[in-house]
Formats: C-alpha cells, sequence, structure tokens
C-alpha cells in the first residue's frame, strides 16, 4: 500500500519514533500527542479499520493488544491508560490504517467514554 501513510512508516519510507515492534506489529508516538504517553500501535498487516478485523485477521488485532500491555509497562503506564480505535468517517478516523491510540501518562479526563 504504497499510499499509506502508516504502511510507509512500517516500512521506514516516512520517518517515525519505534517504540515496539516485532513480526506483526509496529508502534510509534504520534506526530502530535493528545497526552505525556501517546503511541500508535499498528498491525503490520494493511488493514483499513476495525469494521475490515475478521476470522482471517483478526490476530494482528490480538497482537496490538499484546503490544499494548507490554508498551504500557515499558512506559510506566502502572496507574492506567486509555485505548481508543477510530473507524470510518463518524469515527472520526483521519488514517485508513487500522491503529489504536494507547494514552497516558496523566489522569485522563472523563470523556466521550
Ligand atoms: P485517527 O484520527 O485516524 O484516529 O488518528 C491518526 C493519528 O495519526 C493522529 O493522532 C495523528 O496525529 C497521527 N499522525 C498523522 N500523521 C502522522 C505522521 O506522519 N506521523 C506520526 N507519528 N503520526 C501521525
Ligand atoms: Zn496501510
Amino acid at each position: 500500500m504504497d499510499d499509506c501513510l502508516f504502511c510507509r512508516i512500517i516500512q521506514g519510507a516516512v520517518p517515525s519514533e519505534t517504540v515496539y515492534q516485532d513480526d506483526y506489529v509496529y508502534a510509534f508516538r504520534d506526530i502530535s500527542p493528545q497526552a505525556p504517553v501517546h503511541v500508535l500501535v499498528v498491525p503490520r498487516e494493511h488493514i483499513e479499520s476495525s469494521a475490515q478485523l475478521n476470522a482471517e485477521n483478526s490476530h494482528f488485532a490480538a497482537k496490538c493488544f499484546e503490544a499494548i500491555s507490554t508498551i504500557a509497562k515499558n512506559e510506566a503506564l502502572d496507574s492506567g491508560f486509555r485505548v481508543i480505535t477510530n473507524s470510518g468517517i463518524d469515527g472520526g478516523q483521519s488514517v485508513p490504517h487500522l491503529h489504536f491510540h494507547l494514552l497516558g501518562g496523566k489522569t485522563l479526563g472523563a470523556g466521550l467514554i
């Protein structure tokens, strides 16, 4: 997916600050952080959004959450964190490659959820 920003970040064609990586997952700091810790956790396979998850590719989502657990420990988010994924136009998704926002490092307010 040459025209996908996050595929290009995974390939290293667009620079990013790597936080974690394995065979299934790449994680990097958001360019416009909304909290002291704001990491984007993405599957290496191009999956457009959570609406495209199915029995064949859902292991990528599981691997993302395994990574989130590891990153949260590495980033010392011991008192908690929030995970958000936007999907589609109404969900406010701006980059059409499935990603999980890992937010923490402060007490997050009572927001939408
Ligand atoms: P969405 O709105 O799709 O849920 O989230 C996309 C996220 O990608 C936003 O939080 C935005 O700040 C982040 N983002 C957009 N372009 C870049 C980029 O080039 N590098 C990094 N590290 N983050 C980006
Ligand atoms: Zn992609």
